[in-house]
């Protein structure tokens, strides 16, 4: 990057010297059309001149270039990456599945510039699983079947985190931002664990939807169905990380409190979680006696949860890494333990 109180050569004055950068605004014709931009000049601190300082000339093409698609409302390369990433196709099939040519996307991350009609229909597409869908089905002769499939296969995940709620998609991302790597398994564990939590020391859920007396333990159903095919193996799906840069529902307390799920029950593996919650009232009665075998729908109550973390409270500091990793290793202790 450009540094300023940097010495440099000005041609005017034939010596190093010191100088300043400052912001200039210029007019430029493309595509028939004039265009202004706001660039960077140095200037020569004893003369007054401007100078050609290296690397200047690729930063202001950068900028001319960003504040051209941004003015003109056309997709920048950044957003045309994040299209690849959110329905996991390559550069030629995901041209294929736009209706464009084979190597167009090729293209445009080589810095061409989108036509506004072709800008417009990625854009759409970043925004609409829905749309996209109906672009794959359009072009599907035209697509490798194991492309079109896993396009299709991005669209269905990409409905279900639709379908949940922004404060439960956002807990996701900060679990899988702080954690890098989670099982879903784990990931159902700690959204549960997040939600007790908070309802018992905040007095709030931190999102509504209602987890359920699973076989393995407390299940939010649309996370499963979200996350189904990454089955025990960690998941790594960085749209998450996307939703976390576009969405922000949760507070700095909420986000403190998921931080310290993380920090503690994020350390174990998702079947000693399982085991865990086993031996806790709102799962157990929630169960209410069905054999352990036994597919179950029913709602844990957030009552249960709130009565049961509060309980929790008066024998371990929850607000506290210390306190939570006491209750884990003491539950965990008497799972493994069992008193004869
Ligand atoms: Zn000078």
């Amino acid at each position: 990057m450009l540094q300023a109180n940097a010495e440099e050569f000005c041609t005017e004055c034939r010596k190093p010297v010191s100088y300043h950068l400052q912001k200039k605004t210029v007019t430029r014709c493309i595509h028939g059309k004039e265009h202004t931009f706001q660039l960077t000049e140095a200037v020569c601190d004893e003369c007054g001149s401007e100078m050609n300082l290296p690397g200047l000339l690729d930063t202001n093409a950068l900028e001319t270039d960003e504040q051209y698609r941004s003015a003109e409302h056309i997709l920048s390369v950044r957003e045309i990456k994040t299209l690849m990433r959110l329905y996991n196709l390559g550069k030629a099939p995901l041209s294929l599945a736009m209706g464009f040519g084979e190597v167009t996307i090729a293209r445009y991350l080589e810095g061409q510039i989108p036509s506004q009609e072709y800008s417009d229909r990625m854009r759409k597409a970043l925004a609409s699983p829905d749309f996209m869908k109906s672009l794959l089905e359009e072009n599907r002769d035209k697509l490798k079947p194991a492309a079109w499939r896993k396009g299709m296969e991005s669209v269905r995940q990409l409905e279900g985190i639709a379908s949940l709620s922004p404060p439960l998609r956002q807990s996701i991302a900060e679990v899988l931002s702080r954690l890098g790597e989670v099982t879903p398994l784990l990931m159902q564990k700690l959204l549960y664990y997040i939600q007790g939590l908070s309802l018992a020391l905040h007095d709030q859920p931190v999102f509504p939807e209602p987890c359920q007396a699973w076989i393995h333990g407390p299940v939010y159903p649309g996370v499963y169905q979200v996350f189904r095919d990454f089955s025990f193996n960690p998941i790594d799906d960085d749209r998450f990380a996307i939703l976390r840069e576009t969405e922000n529902t949760l507070t700095e307390e909420q986000k403190a409190l998921i931080h310290l799920v993380t920090d503690t029950f994020g350390l174990y593996g998702g079947k000693v979680l399982e085991s865990v919650t086993h031996s806790e009232d709102p799962w157990i009665t929630a169960r209410s006696g069905c054999p352990a075998d036994t597919p179950s729908s029913t709602e844990l109550s957030q009552q249960d949860m709130k009565d049961w973390f509060l309980r929790l409270g008066t024998r371990y500091d929850l607000r506290s890494v210390e306190g939570l990793h006491q209750y884990i290793q003491d539950a965990a202790f008497c799972l493994f333990h069992p008193i004869q």
